[in-house]
């Protein structure tokens, strides 16, 4: 049995990975609005990924007898001023997962739940992806400044990204 403890920052954690899911929809949709469509495209795979975040978390919770709570989903911001300023965002907001993700592992390790420590480490990875490719990102964007040969040829690139179902969805 998933202790209570356990249980809460689980559900707090779904909530977390929902958010990221609306925060990157916003960004998808502020990309849209400025004719970015591979940036648009980008955050659009971003926005599934997120929800497939959750959905391990739920299909974890289920597994496991625990109940599901869908907590309210707070508001987002709904405007950048340049790509430049989504990609600071999106580092920085995965930085902070990185630590939400952290702060559940030491929840599982004190809990002594090691089903639940398995499960997230899957997480501790995608969490590593996630920081390294939005600084790779951060820097293309740093480097291309206004140079609007340079920004299009990086949303041109951002075009080709294709969602795949995380893996433990698969
Ligand atoms: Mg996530």
């Amino acid at each position: 049995m998933i202790s209570e403890r356990m249980q809460s920052a689980i559900n707090r954690q779904i909530n977390a990975e929902l958010w990221s899911a609306y925060l990157y929809l916003s960004m998808a949709m502020d990309a849209e609005a400025k004719s970015l469509p591979g940036i648009a495209n980008w955050f659009l795979a971003q926005w599934k990924e997120e929800q497939d975040h959750a959905r391990i978390f739920q299909n974890y919770m289920n597994a496991r007898g625990a109940k599901v709570l869908l907590l309210p989903v707070d508001g987002v911001p709904q405007e950048w001023d340049s790509p430049l300023e989504m990609f600071r965002d999106t580092l920085s907001h995965e930085q902070e997962v990185t630590q939400m993700i952290d702060r559940l592992v030491r929840i599982a390790l004190e809990e002594k739940d090691f089903a639940t420590l398995s499960r997230l480490q899957w997480f501790v990875d995608e969490q590593v992806e996630e920081e390294d490719t939005a600084e790779t990102l951060l820097t293309d964007f740093e480097r291309a400044g206004r140079d609007f040969t340079a920004l299009k040829d990086l949303d041109n690139r951002l075009a080709a990204r294709t969602y795949h179902p995380a893996a433990p969805l698969g």
